[in-house]
């Protein structure tokens, strides 16, 4: 066993068309190897793998999740790091959706293997995928205690107001139609993080993250309860995405069934593929909109000015929701590393309270730091997401907290 691999968790982040992996301590929160296998079941795939200071990259043919993670497996075996004798004490899968079913993370065993399977149809280009995942991952690693952790758990708490939908109560029940959010690990996360920042107990304070990446969704967490956040039943509903759609009347979906003659997978694929920032203004990649609208593209304009339009709204919404916020969180991608996003979302708020220091928006750093005015009564925040590692602390939470782990 090597020293600086024990007691490391691997986490592993099985999507539709990627998988991303991750050896991490969680205590430490030291990022040992990592990798991502991306373009699976296209003509032509890609693994990367860091070690330490060395990066391993392969373009091949990956005809599907298992060829990858056997791919993986093997390039991980030649660099000397034998995965069974490294002294990881679990391994954490992000999953999507875990339903009515699970809102804490949980040991994985057939069972709970056949609940994700079984929610498969909430979540089709997610669950399958991550089933996949822990199938290869439990057969490769079969002494390790495998954790799950939903996306959806931190979303459990949505009061029935704001986790109903306004349709017939028994199809609904019958369909398990309501909200769930998603990206609930990364709001979790974020949101203790921004107490901490503050020197704040989480349970006095009143906040908004904006999870601003390719998926993008806004929470409204009250002493770290999320009471509100912008995805539904789907990731679909909320904020204009990278190629999400977000919130529309859902008479657009009929209107396009019955008018253009459109089929459901052709309405999934242009919701949730073709629209968002790519559907206005042709592009995804949020650097690539900046720079189009810094040459004066109008539908990239267009696009970026819906996609502040829509971000406004939550806020609003989710300031009255909370009856005031203390702190505003930016994460993710554009989050991150996007000061005219930060800059735009909240310009003109000074009445309520928030105002945002220009100088230290633009100021460019990784760690979590604040970007409002002194004066400002609202701490706007950006705070770094760390998906990894909550999914690696709370993996070995329930691993050393549980007498006898199921493997
Ligand atoms: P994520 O899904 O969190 O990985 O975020 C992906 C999004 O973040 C993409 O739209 C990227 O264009 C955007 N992004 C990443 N880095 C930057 C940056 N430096 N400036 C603007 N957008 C960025």
């Amino acid at each position: 066993m090597s020293e600086s691999t024990a007691g490391s968790v691997l986490v592993l982040n099985s999507g539709s068309s990627s998988i991303k992996f991750q050896l991490i301590h969680p205590d430490t929160g030291e990022s040992l190897a990592s990798g991502l296998i991306e373009r699976i079941g296209e003509p032509s795939g890609r693994i990367v793998y860091h070690h330490g200071d060395g990066a391993e990259e392969r373009n091949c043919l990956i005809p599907d999740h298992r060829a990858g993670l056997t791919m993986a497996a093997n390039i991980i075996a030649e660099t000397g790091l034998d995965l069974r004798e490294a002294g990881i004490v679990a391994v954490g899968h992000r999953l999507v959706h875990g339903g009515d079913i699970f809102y804490e993370p949980v040991f994985i065993d057939n069972a709970v293997v056949q609940s994700i399977s079984i929610l498969s149809s909430l979540a089709p280009l997610h669950n399958p995928a991550n089933v996949i995942g822990i199938e290869v991952a439990r057969a490769a690693l079969p002494d390790i205690p495998h954790v799950g952790v939903f996306d959806t758990a931190f979303f459990h708490t949505l009061p029935p107001e704001a986790a109903t939908y306004a349709i017939d109560r028994d199809v609904a029940e019958k369909h398990g139609i309501r909200r769930y959010g998603f990206h609930g690990t990364s709001h979790q996360y974020v949101s203790a993080q921004a107490a901490e920042f503050l020197g704040k107990d989480i349970a006095e304070l009143n906040q908004i993250v904006l999870h601003l990446g390719n998926g993008a969704s806004a929470s409204a967490i009250s002493g770290g309860r999320a009471i509100d956040t912008s995805m539904g039943l789907t990731p679909l509903e909320g904020l204009v995405m990278g190629t999400r759609c977000g919130d529309i009347d859902p008479g657009v979906v009929l209107y396009l069934h019955q008018n253009a003659s459109l089929g459901v997978g052709q309405i999934d694929d242009l919701l949730n593929r073709h629209s968002g920032v790519k559907g206005l203004a042709g592009v995804n990649d949020f650097r690539t909109l900046l720079t189009l609208v810094g040459e004066g593209d109008e539908s990239a304009k267009l696009a970026y000015d819906v996609y502040i339009h829509r971000l406004r709204k939550y806020v609003g919404a989710y300031l009255v929701e909370l009856g005031g916020v203390d702190v505003i969180t930016f994460t993710a991608g554009v989050g991150e590393n996007n000061p005219d996003v930060r800059r735009d979302s909240l310009a003109g708020l000074g009445r309520l309270g928030i105002v945002v220091d220009n100088d230290r928006n633009n100021s460019n750093s990784s760690a979590a730091r604040r970007i409002s005015s002194d004066g400002s009564d609202v701490q706007v925040l950006v705070v770094p997401t760390n998906e990894e590692l909550a999914i690696a602390r709370a993996a070995a939470k329930l691993v050393k907290g549980s007498a006898a782990p199921q493997v």
